[in-house]
């Protein structure tokens, strides 16, 4: 009797547990639950929900090639979410369910929900934990608690790894026919905003395993160097396809293993630099588990709670539409609704302007990213915000205040980042685009800045220091 395979963020055939696993027990059956409302009401805007649909219909193919039909439906809510997967299960006669888990709260929520329900109806749903080489809780402090801070983490991780924990589980071999077609797949109906040009980023695993070998071979080696210089490709730019799981990160990882005479924590100064990264993405995944306040809005520092955020919607809207006056945060903001993507240190550079020099609440940054992210990730997306202002885990401290202009002269020396998403700005000499004054700009139109720099630091060091520590 056939097994279904439940795919959510986990969009590949290769190196994917629950497909792997399901495999083993019986022929497969696959299923995507589309639940663009709920999706929707957690923030996620078209160029993710596009490339997410993109992703299902290169799954589709892929899984056509092993004789494993694809079911599709939609969803308006993950309530709907047991019923929906156990009348599948009735109809297939399948005997059990296979995904792969989710760390948010409303995920764990869901999936809880889908296993409770097929326990009752005397069916077994499994949830693995794929997307991460430690179960949250499995790492833990001497005190018993999950780390709140990166460092110890991420010495934990390595010195617990073993190679099993990051094995690559074998692509299922084509299946005999089960007598069950794929369903058409629905195109994503007309969404607030539209999508950027799909060929921005080609969705699927081919796309994911040709970016991942042209970065080991190019970039790899000078990830340490490279990757805050936002001019230079610098980075692997994978992170659509790890937050969608066209790529997972142990494909990445052994691909590191490859290249590094089998080492992850030593070698390379780039590789290893890169492979911390990865324990980044997994760190905030442990956080979301283990202090689920943050899947609430909440901040991970309680003290924070009470910090008194300015309304400023003019504010706002200067530093959305990327007018701010600040050249390197409003080129990065023009880089994130042009592409669906922003580069690192651009990401903590426009973060910390909104929460500090703004003095505007993270959250509303956090959800503007989302809205435009073909990335954009919960956990990673959260931790980023809340690190930036203050509020997180390994918090910046509060005092440390990025100077906008400083970070870009020495981020993007010869202005080159700057020229290129702020077209009004490429004839000025490179050195004065970072903070170009009203003289040099003659005619051309580009706004003073919004705050003074000096000012805005002030007031957010007074912000934070009126409140009462932990
Ligand atoms: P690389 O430098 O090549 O890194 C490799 C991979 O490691 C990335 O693809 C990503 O999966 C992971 N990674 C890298 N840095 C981090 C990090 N700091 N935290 C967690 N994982 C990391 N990343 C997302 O995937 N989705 C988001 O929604 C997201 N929002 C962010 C918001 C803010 C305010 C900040 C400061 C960071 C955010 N990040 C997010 C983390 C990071 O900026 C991106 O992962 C990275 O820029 C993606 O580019 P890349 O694939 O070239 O990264």
């Amino acid at each position: 009797r056939p097994v279904i395979v439940w795919f959510r963020s986990d969009l590949r055939i290769q190196d994917h547990t629950a497909l792997a696993t399901a495999a083993r027990q019986g022929p497969v059956i696959a299923v995507f639950l589309r639940s663009l409302p709920h999706w929707q009401r957690h923030g996620h805007g078209a160029n993710k929900l596009d490339f997410w649909g993109r992703g299902v219909a290169v799954l589709r193919d892929s899984l056509d090639g092993l004789g494993i039909p694809l079911l599709h439906r939609d969803i308006d809510d993950f309530g709907e979410a047991p019923a929906t997967l156990l009348a599948i299960a009735r109809e297939t006669g399948a005997v059990g369910l296979h995904f792969n888990r989710e760390y948010p709260v409303d995920e764990l929520a869901r999936d809880a929900a889908v296993i409770e329900a097929f326990d009752e109806a005397g069916l077994t749903a499994s949830g693995h934990h794929d997307a991460v080489a430690f179960a949250p809780g499995e790492l833990l402090t001497g005190k018993g608690d999950y780390y709140g801070v990166f460092t110890p983490f991420a010495r934990a991780w390595h010195r617990q790894l073993t190679p099993e924990r990051i094995a690559l589980h074998d692509t299922p071999t084509p299946q005999a026919p089960i007598g069950l077609a794929s369903d058409p797949l629905p195109g994503l109906p007309e969404l607030a905003d539209t999508p950027i040009d799909g060929r921005t980023w080609p969705a699927g695993e081919g796309p994911a395993a040709d970016r991942l070998e042209r970065f080991l071979r190019f970039r790899g080696r000078h990830y340490a160097a490279q990757r805050d210089f936002p001019a230079t490709p610098g980075t692997s730019e994978l992170s659509p396809y790890l937050a969608l799981g066209m790529l997972s990160h142990r494909q990445c990882l052994q691909a590191v293993l490859a290249e590094n005479d089998g080492a992850l924590a030593e070698g390379d100064a780039g590789l290893t630099a890169w492979v911390n990264e990865l324990v980044w993405r997994e760190f905030y995944r442990h956080v979301a588990v283990g202090f689920p306040r943050v899947c609430r809005h909440r901040p991970f520092q309680r003290h924070t709670e009470g910090l008194a955020w300015r309304d400023d919607e003019a504010g706002f809207a200067a530093w959305c539409e990327g007018r701010t006056g600040y050249p390197i945060v409003d080129a990065a903001m023009r880089q994130l609704v042009a592409t669906g993507w922003m580069h690192n240190r651009l990401r903590m550079v426009t973060a910390m302007f909104l929460a500090k020099h703004l003095l505007i609440d993270w959250r509303r940054g956090e959800a503007f990213f989302l809205r435009h992210l073909v990335d954009g990730e919960f956990c990673a997306n959260n931790g980023g915000w809340q690190w930036a202002a203050s509020t997180g885990t390994d918090a910046a401290p509060y005092f440390r205040i990025f100077n906008p202009t400083t970070q870009s002269t020495r981020f993007d020396p010869d202005g080159r980042f700057l020229a290129e998403w702020l077209p009004a700005l490429a004839d000025l000499p490179a050195k004065a685009r970072h903070a170009p004054s009203q003289d040099l700009l003659g005619g051309v139109d580009y706004p003073p800045p919004i705050v003074d720099h000096r000012a805005a630091r002030a007031r957010a060091l007074e912000a934070f220091k009126a409140l009462t520590p932990d």
